[in-house]
Order: structure tokens, then C-alpha cells, then sequence
């Protein structure tokens, strides 16, 4: 078997994707469709972003998916797409990540939840191989008043759904806003778990402020190593917290936040032994997968086929699961693991 197919066989977990960035152009033409029914085979917008020449380009994917997802059985259409996708690459474990939307006139931020729910329950009777879970984001862009709001019905959601809404992210552009750590901690308290963007740019006081709030998981931890913008106290600070860290390599080069997949965070915190998992970030704006990921991941780093699997492995521990969930999602690897090594002796 080669490294791809290897990959694509391997039972993954994704922890950090977030549902607009993850659409593809099959699901982005499907919504197009269902939006315009009457317009037969129109050359339209989505049929034309299949060649990217520059990031920006990359980016209007994601005001596609913005401008197709705007009633209730839209973003039930791009949630179960999606996950279907996601489980025909052998993601044995999914956690999406999303913010309400409520679009004038069209929908509310609780139908936009709900209408994620409903696709989930659909799934696990159409596609039992997979288990996905919620997580509920506050765009920090967005200002305080909404990410409270935001935050309220996180916590609201998880009271009445706590099987499938399992937590909050931090998102958004790290560029404008503010963390709402006080936010972060309501959620926190009331039984959310918390995973955060962090250090996506250089900004020293910020990421001091989110490592010492201690998330459940991190995003991305980029300009953290001092060889990327980041100091010496600040790795320091990452590797005695032991909080897991979400990789997400294409994501990353392409955005240009590194020089290149040889000098990703990964080598770092891999070599420094950090618990880290890899993820695909917007699968659909970045044209990869999570098993493109594994396989980059291992031509990049010389990782062995073990370590792919370690890697899985240990992603388990960090998922926002319970403790029989992963027991049943440690089995699924252990059983693959086992398996190819009698192909092999
Ligand atoms: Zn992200």
C-alpha cells in the first residue's frame, strides 16, 4: 500500500474544522442549484473557482458558502455534505465548528443550529461509521455583544443537546477584536470545553493572556517557536501547559503564516514531544483533505507509518468525547493498526 492510500485507509479523527471553510465545490454547486432551481447549467461563480491564482481568490470561497447558506435547509445541505465527505475519507470522528447565522427575514441563529443538529441526527442513522460533535464559535470580529450572545446560546444548546454540542471556539480574524476570555470562562463553566485560535500572528500579551487561561485545545500556536515570530518564553510557556495543539499544515502555508511545510510549527512541537493532532482548518478553501494532510505530514516530517497511526491515536485522547466514545474510537484504530501489520508480516 502507498503512503496515500495508507492515509486515506487510516481511521482518522478532524478536531478543527469549521463547517463554512469545509464545502466543496460539489457541495457549493449542490447549494447553488438548490438556491436557483430555475437557472439550467448557468456558468456561474461557483463553477469558476476551481483555479485559484492568488489567497484572496481562495477567500471568496468563503463568501460563497456565506451567500449559499442562508436558510435552514441550506446549512442542513452543507452539514450533511460535509460530514459525508469527511467519512469517505475514513474520519472515524468529527468536530465542526460553526458561528450562528441568522440572515434576515430567512433564519435565526437558533434554526441555524437546529438545522445543524438535524443533519447530524440524519448522518448517524445514513453514515453510523462516523461520530461529529459542535462546537459553537465566537468570532471575535464580531464584537463583544455578539460573542455574549453567542456565548448564551452555546450554553443554551448544550443543556439540550449535550450530546452533540460538546464546546466553544475562538475564532475569527486575530487581527481586529479581543479574546473574551471572561466570556470563554462562562462557558467554560457551565461544562462547555473551550478550544482556541491562538498566536495565529505575533502578539505576545494575547497569547500569555489565552495560555494562561488554559484551554481545553489550541488552534494553530503558530507564532509561538522563536524561529516563527514567537520567544523562548512563549514555547517555554506552550510545551509546561500540555495543552493539545490543532495543526493545521496546508491551512497554514497557503495563508502564508509559515515559509513552507518544512518549517511548520509541527517540526517544533513534534520534536518537543507536545501532544499535537493534525486537522485540515477549510478543507474546501484550502482544496485538501485530512488524509492529503497525514500524507504531507509524513513526507514532510519522515514520519513512519507507526507514528501516522500514533498520531490518531493520540488525537483521541484530545477529542471532545466521552470516555466510552473513545474507548470505541481507540478500538476502530487499534483494530486498522493490527490488521495492517498482518498484511505486512
Ligand atoms: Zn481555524
Amino acid at each position: 500500500m502507498n503512503l496515500e492510500a495508507f492515509c486515506q485507509s487510516l481511521p482518522k479523527l478532524e478536531l478543527h474544522a469549521h463547517l463554512n471553510g469545509s464545502m466543496s465545490t460539489n457541495t457549493l454547486e449542490k447549494l447553488y442549484k438548490m438556491q436557483n432551481p430555475n437557472l439550467e447549467e448557468d456558468k456561474n461563480v461557483v463553477m469558476n473557482i476551481d483555479n485559484f491564482s492568488s489567497l484572496s481568490e481562495c477567500f471568496k470561497v468563503f463568501d460563497i458558502a456565506h451567500s449559499l447558506t442562508v436558510t435552514p435547509k441550506a446549512v442542513f445541505c452543507s452539514t450533511y455534505e460535509t460530514i459525508k465527505e469527511f467519512k469517505e475519507e475514513n474520519v472515524i470522528y468529527l468536530e465542526l465548528r460553526s458561528t450562528p447565522r441568522a440572515i434576515n427575514g430567512q433564519m435565526t441563529k437558533r434554526e441555524y443550529v437546529e438545522s445543524i443538529i438535524e443533519a447530524f441526527r440524519k448522518c448517524e442513522v445514513d453514515f453510523p461509521s462516523i461520530l461529529v460533535k459542535l462546537l459553537i464559535s465566537v468570532n471575535r470580529k464580531q464584537g463583544y455583544e455578539i460573542a455574549k450572545e453567542n456565548v448564551e446560546l452555546a450554553i443554551e444548546y448544550f443543556k439540550k443537546y449535550p450530546r452533540y454540542i460538546v464546546g466553544l471556539d475562538l475564532s475569527g480574524d486575530p487581527m481586529t477584536g479581543d479574546p473574551f476570555l471572561e466570556l470563554l470562562e462562562k462557558a467554560r463553566t457551565a461544562g462547555l470545553k473551550v478550544s482556541a485560535h491562538c498566536a495565529e500572528i505575533s502578539n505576545e500579551t494575547e497569547t500569555v493572556d489565552i495560555l494562561e487561561f488554559k484551554p481545553d485545545r489550541l488552534g494553530h500556536c503558530t507564532c509561538i517557536h522563536p524561529d516563527l515570530q514567537g520567544s523562548v518564553r512563549l514555547f517555554d510557556m506552550l510545551l509546561n501547559s500540555k495543552i493539545p495543539v490543532e495543526l493545521c499544515l496546508t491551512s497554514n502555508v497557503q495563508c502564508k503564516t509559515v515559509p513552507s511545510y518544512a518549517f511548520h510549527q509541527f517540526k517544533y512541537l513534534y520534536e518537543a514531544g507536545h501532544p499535537v493532532c493534525l486537522c485540515t482548518d477549510d478543507k474546501g478553501v484550502f482544496r485538501t483533505s485530512l488524509s492529503r494532510e497525514y500524507e504531507i505530514a509524513g513526507t514532510t516530517f519522515a514520519l513512519s507509518r507507526k507514528d501516522l497511526v500514533n498520531l490518531c491515536m493520540s488525537s483521541v485522547q484530545y477529542a471532545f468525547a466521552t470516555s466510552e466514545e473513545k474507548n470505541i474510537l481507540s478500538s476502530k484504530i487499534e483494530i486498522f493498526d493490527r490488521n495492517v501489520r498482518d498484511v505486512i508480516n
